[in-house]
């Protein structure tokens, strides 16, 4: 044998053994031995197998107990409504007053191109502007009728 009482250190616990003992074959190393000795694959399995199975317990119990934690969040939910409820509230002030800002700070800074703009529209819809014109004058008289 080639490789009888070649000695490999693996990456693990850094101990050099045995290739032929110490080490399982592996296609995808270089050498065609595994990069980690037995004793460190075995531990390594065993860790996973422990974590695979801590997982398949969590599933199993979010699967048990489903219809206890959607009724613990509903219930959260229930109890914080109020806090919920003002804390997006607040927010919503809070994205309105930015836009509000942001659409003046917008006409300020554009206020040329804007007034460009409307212009150009004016003179390419005269006749849209007139019955607009129209029909807010109709509206307004309307609104103002009762009043008088
Ligand atoms: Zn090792």
């Amino acid at each position: 044998m080639k490789n009888a009482g070649a000695v490999k250190t693996c990456i693990s616990c850094n101990k050099s053994m045995n290739l032929d003992k110490f080490f399982y074959k592996s296609k995808a190393s270089a050498d065609g031995r595994a990069y980690y000795c037995i004793p460190c694959t075995k531990v390594k399995q065993e860790m996973y197998r422990k974590s695979e199975r801590a997982r398949l317990r969590e599933k199993e119990y979010y699967k048990k107990n489903i219809g206890k934690i959607t009724k613990y969040a509903k219930e959260y939910y229930k109890e914080n409504m109020d806090v919920i409820k003002a804390y997006k509230r607040k927010n919503t002030e809070k994205i309105k007053k930015y836009k509000k800002e942001h659409s003046k700070t917008y006409v300020k800074e554009n206020a040329d191109k804007l007034k460009e703009s409307r212009k150009a529209y004016v003179k390419k819809n005269p006749e849209k502007i007139k019955e607009y014109n129209r029909k807010w004058r109709a509206k307004k008289s309307d609104l103002t009728l009762p009043s008088k």
